[in-house]
């Protein structure tokens, strides 16, 4: 007889092969009480944490905490409703022309999460007579949202401006077509080429969508992100961002300057058919974004912290991306290093991701580290201390910690 979850098997046996090994679930860590933006009580012991995404540290921002509290008090826990049924605030609206203003765009469209935000914005603008050109390392919101749409979806080799040009030009000219890029690859942490993919982008009237989710309050004046450090913030159509990184919520959103934009709320299904953000959330997601618009030592700081990480692992030895940014993709030379790293580093007191494929490029093992403005110099030594033990512990099994570039 048929069983329904035969597709599992497999899963679940490289699941419970990867538990036996690391001594633990590194993919179902329980965080018994979170502490501060940069510690938790994990497993009965204090970590330092090392993987949140939490790049500026403003979860327990003081502000936002207040106008959360007072929204909840004022307007409830929850909307219960989509934003074109019951669920559209005037703190929606009045944060869409926040967002608006924050990167000098004239139109902005909240969605629930950055994921759905891609999904939303990808699936309705993708018709049957487009193409869209994605870079083979994008997240699965924009491979996701691709797949829900009616264009034709292309390829590119990642971060490679002279294989979009190719594309590109193999193209009628003429047609529609959108670029879709990433400011900070959330894997390993390298940033896109963007002049030169913007070049190239724009030598075929393509427009382009920027994916600033992990580089939003972390580049650019203002924390606007890499297209604002770059200098080509007028050539990027369509800015998608989320709130649960720097912004340190949840929450995503679309900017532009197109007046179209106000048509994707009435076709984008992951913003018609899903309840809009808690009063509550989009309260705090506007405090912290003011935040990030004019406390500039917070980005400071998050570059000095970053330096110490990413030296740092350099010097011991591992195999980081290439770019210095506070994502630091930490290359292990397989997975059963990278679960004796992980564990190790448990031990010590410091909690990292363990990414593994299909979530990672070229089936990569990495710790995907990510620092944070509020880490601590004691925080950060603990975290090189930790990764100095896992190498000691490697080395006495025989193994290495460096791999391949
Ligand atoms: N885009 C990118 C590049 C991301 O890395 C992520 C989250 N990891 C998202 C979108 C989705 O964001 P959210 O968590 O708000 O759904």
């Amino acid at each position: 007889m048929a069983d329904l979850f035969d597709k599992f098997q497999y899963i679940r046996q490289a699941h419970a092969q990867m538990v036996e090994a690391a001594g633990g679930d590194p993919l179902g860590v329980r965080v018994e009480r979170i502490l501060s933006p940069t510690e938790a009580e994990v497993g009965g012991r204090r970590c330092v944490l090392l993987g949140s995404n939490n790049y500026l540290g403003l979860t327990f921002d003081p502000d936002a905490i207040e106008a959360a509290c007072a929204a909840l008090r004022t307007s409830g826990t929850g909307t219960t409703g989509s934003r074109v049924a019951n669920g559209s605030y005037a703190s929606h609206q009045d944060l869409e022309r926040q967002l608006a203003g924050f990167f000098g765009r004239r139109h902005a469209i909240l969605f629930t999460t950055g994921y759905q935000a891609n999904v939303g914005f990808l699936s309705a603008i993708a018709g049957k007579d487009d193409t869209i050109l994605i870079d083979s390392d994008s997240h699965a919101s924009i491979y996701d949202g691709c797949k829900l749409g009616d264009a034709t979806v292309l390829r590119f080799k990642h971060n490679d401006a002279a294989d979009l040009e190719r594309r590109l030009r193999r193209l009628p000219a003429g047609s529609n077509k959108l670029v879709v890029l990433e400011g900070i690859y959330s894997m390993l942490g390298d940033r896109a080429p963007l002049a030169d993919l913007v070049a190239a982008a724009k030598a075929h009237d393509a427009y382009i969508l920027l994916d600033e989710a992990h580089s939003l309050g972390v580049l650019g004046e203002g924390g606007r992100g890499l297209a604002a450090e770059v200098g080509v913030e007028d050539q990027i159509d369509f800015l998608i961002g989320t709130f649960s990184k720097s912004v340190g919520t949840i929450g995503g959103f679309c900017v532009s300057n197109h007046p179209e934009l106000e048509a994707v709320r009435l076709a984008a299904r992951a913003y018609l058919f899903t309840a809009s953000l808690p009063p509550s959330i989009v309260a705090s997601a506007s405090a912290t974004l003011e935040r990030i618009r004019t406390d500039a030592s917070l980005r400071e700081r998050l570059w000095r912290n970053t330096d110490i990480v990413y030296d740092g692992l350099k010097d011991l030895g591992y195999t980081v991306g290439p770019d210095k940014t506070p994502v630091i993709g930490v290359k292990m030379p397989d997975a059963e290093v990278g679960l004796v790293v992980w564990h190790t580093l448990m031990q010590h007191g410091v909690y990292v991701n363990l990414a593994l494929p299909p979530a990672t490029p070229q089936g990569t093992c990495l710790l995907r580290c990510s620092v944070c403005a509020a880490h601590t110099r004691e925080q950060l030594q603990t975290v090189l201390d930790g990764f100095e033990a896992a190498r000691a512990v490697l080395a006495d099994q025989g193994a290495k910690v460096r791999a391949a570039e």
